[in-house]
C-alpha cells in the first residue's frame, strides 16, 4: 500500500515543489490548495505521470472548520496520512509603528493557527497508526528576527515551539515531527523583493546564492525517509549558511 502525503499551500512555490518531489518518492499526494488557479491542472497532470495518486483538497488553513473537511476528504479517499507537510504561509511586512493590527494577526492565523489547524486534524490517524511525520515550514527569521516582519517572524518562531513540543508528546507513539527553515528562496514570497536587493542579499549568504524550492524539498524528502529515523524536534537550516 502506497504511502500518503499531505502538503497544505502545494499549487506553487517549495509547497509544489514538495510536493513532485514526493510523489517521485512513491507518496500518493493530497494537495491542499485556497484558490482555483490554472496551477492545479498543471501539478495534478505532473504528478500523476509518477504513477501515484493525486488528490486536490480546496481549504483556507487559517478556517478550522475547512481544515477538518479538507482532512475528512483525504482520509475517506486514502484511508490514512503518513506526512503531513505544513507549508502554507503568508507575509504581509511593514515596521511595527506603521503595522495595522490585522496584518499581524492574519499572518499568524495563517502560519502558526493554520499549522495548528491542520495538524490537529491530522494526528488523531497518525496516533492510531503509531506512525507520521510532520515536517512545519518555519524561517530563518523565526530564529534570526528581521526588521519589519514582527507578524512573519513571530509566526515562524512560534512554529519552532509548536514543533518541539508536539514531537515531545508523540514520540512514543512513533510519530517525528521536525521544523525546516528556510533562508532567501527563489519563490513568488521573494520575487517582490527588487533584483539590487537580492543581489545584496546572495552576497551576504555563504553559499552566495538564494536557495532552490528544490533545496528544500531535498530536505522534506530526507525527513520522510528512513536515513531521518532518530531525528525529532529539530530545526534543519537550509540557508547556504546564512545563519550559523
Ligand atoms: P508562495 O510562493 O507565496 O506560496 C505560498 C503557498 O501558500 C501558496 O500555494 C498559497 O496558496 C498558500 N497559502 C497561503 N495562504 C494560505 C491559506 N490561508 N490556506 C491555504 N494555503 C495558503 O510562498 P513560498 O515561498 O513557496 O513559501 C512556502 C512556505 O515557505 C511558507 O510557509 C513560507 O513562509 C516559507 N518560507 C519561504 C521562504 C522564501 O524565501 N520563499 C523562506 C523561508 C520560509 P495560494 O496560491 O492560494 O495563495
Amino acid at each position: 500500500m502506497s504511502k500518503v502525503a499531505l502538503i497544505t499551500g502545494a499549487t506553487r512555490g517549495i509547497g509544489r515543489q514538495i510536493a513532485i518531489t514526493l510523489s517521485k518518492e512513491g507518496y500518493d499526494i493530497a494537495l491542499n490548495y485556497r484558490k482555483e488557479n490554472e496551477e492545479l491542472d498543471s501539478i495534478k497532470k505532473e504528478i500523476k505521470e509518477n504513477k501515484v495518486e493525486c488528490l486536490a483538497v480546496k481549504g483556507d488553513v487559517s478556517n478550522f472548520d475547512d481544515c477538518e473537511k479538507f482532512v475528512k476528504q483525504v482520509i475517506e479517499k486514502f484511508g490514512k496520512v503518513d506526512v503531513l507537510v505544513n507549508n502554507a504561509g503568508i507575509t504581509k511586512d511593514m515596521l511595527l509603528m506603521r503595522m495595522k493590527k490585522e496584518d499581524f494577526k492574519q499572518v499568524i492565523d495563517v502560519n502558526l493557527v493554520g499549522t495548528f489547524n491542520v495538524t490537529k486534524n491530522v494526528i488523531n490517524y497518525m496516533l492510531k497508526a503509531r506512525s507520521g511525520r510532520i515536517i512545519n515550514i518555519s524561517s530563518v527569521v523565526g530564529v534570526s528576527g528581521n526588521a519589519g516582519q514582527t507578524n512573519y517572524a513571530a509566526s515562524k518562531a512560534g512554529i519552532i515551539g509548536f514543533t518541539k513540543s508536539l514531537a515531545k508528546e508523540v514520540a512514543s507513539r512513533g510519530i517525528l515531527v521536525n521544523a525546516i527553515a528556510p533562508g532567501f528562496i527563489q519563490t513568488s514570497m521573494t520575487e517582490v523583493l527588487k533584483d539590487d536587493v537580492k543581489e545584496e542579499i546572495a552576497k551576504n549568504i555563504p553559499l552566495k546564492r538564494m536557495g532552490t524550492a528544490q533545496d528544500v524539498a531535498n530536505c522534506v524528502k530526507f525527513l520522510t525517509s528512513e536515513d531521518s529515523s532518530y531525528i525529532t524536534g529539530q530545526v534543519l537550516h537550509v540557508d547556504g549558511g546564512m545563519l550559523m
